[in-house]
């Protein structure tokens, strides 16, 4: 479900307009307010809606299971470290969702640049840039063949 904004509760801060992964946040040069100038492009990540101070976007379902008259209302309250979600369907049946707040310190996740340059051996193996240590795990799986299985196919 693609997201769009409610013009008169952005202040036009451009929190959502620095989050969004599909650069698809902008703020609308005459109103000076946010608007999702491509939804067909929203990746559905909600980290506009749960970065906005103003609560001011929302998710928009698709018409063909979300027709009109449902809405989903989301809240980030900080004080409570919690992201709500109140979905409402078109019968008035309501569902509510409270989750963590799982927001990771801003600042703290390594840039690629302060990574070693991969060296020309690093693009046989089966991991991709920066894995494992940017999964914070130890290790990826071993996915390779062992003689045993190999006998078996
Ligand atoms: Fe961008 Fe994600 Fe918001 Fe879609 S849900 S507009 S991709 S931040
Ligand atoms: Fe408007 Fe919220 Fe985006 Fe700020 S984060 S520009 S208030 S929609």
């Amino acid at each position: 479900m693609p997201t769009f904004v409610y013009m008169t509760r952005c202040d036009g801060c451009g929190h959502c307009v620095d989050i969004c992964p599909s650069d698809i946040m902008h703020i609308d040069p005459t109103y000076r307010r946010a608007v999702n100038i491509e939804p067909n492009m929203c990746w559905e990540c909600y980290s506009c809606v749960k970065a906005c101070p103003q609560n001011a976007i929302d998710a928009r379902g698709y018409a063909d299971f979300a027709p009109l008259g449902h809405s989903v209302r989301v809240l980030r309250e900080e004080s409570k470290g919690t992201v709500s979600w109140k979905v409402k369907f078109r019968n008035g049946e309501e569902k509510n969702f409270v989750s963590p707040i799982r927001t990771t310190e801003w600042g703290s996740i390594k840039s690629p640049s302060e990574y070693d340059v991969p060296s020309e051996e690093s693009f046989k193996e089966q991991e991709l840039a920066h894995e494992p240590e940017a999964l914070n795990i130890p290790g990826l799986p071993d996915l390779t063949l062992k003689a045993s299985d190999q006998e078996a196919q």
